[in-house]
Order: C-alpha cells, then sequence, then structure tokens
C-alpha cells in the first residue's frame, strides 16, 4: 500500500487546473496548455500548443489541454 502516495501525489501535479497567473513559455499569453516532461513543464498558449505539439509529442509525460474552455467561452458569448 505504500505505492498510493506517490501515485496520488503524481495525479494531483498533472490534473492542477490552470489559472490566471499561469502564461505561455512563447508568448505570454494566457496558458491552457501544460506539458510536463522529463525536465520539467512548460505552459503554453492555444496557439503555441499546437505549433508544439508535434515536437513535443514523443517526450512528453503528460499532456494536459484546457483548450476546450476557450471553446466554452466563445460558444457562451
Ligand atoms: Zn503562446
Amino acid at each position: 500500500m505504500t505505492q498510493t502516495a506517490a501515485t496520488i501525489d503524481s495525479s494531483v501535479e498533472a490534473e492542477t487546473p490552470l489559472g490566471f497567473g499561469d502564461h505561455c513559455d512563447s508568448c505570454g499569453a494566457q496558458a491552457y496548455v501544460r506539458v510536463t516532461l522529463p525536465s520539467g513543464a512548460l505552459l503554453f498558449c492555444a496557439h503555441h500548443a499546437d505549433k508544439h505539439r508535434e515536437s513535443l509529442a514523443d517526450t512528453a509525460l503528460v499532456w494536459h489541454d484546457e483548450t476546450h474552455r476557450l471553446r466554452d467561452v466563445a460558444d457562451a458569448s
């Protein structure tokens, strides 16, 4: 049962929602995607997530994508 703690810890990290304090590492816009790499995490806006998706797909451990929130906002307005 000692494996439980490590499993919970990493899933919390992966599922932490992105907020207004999170900005794209490429352009500084609101971040909607967090890519967890072996070397650390990168934050991207929807535009740069799309741009880097192919080059990072092989190395990314977690691709946390909240770009659906952009579409939700667009639908509501
Ligand atoms: Zn960007």
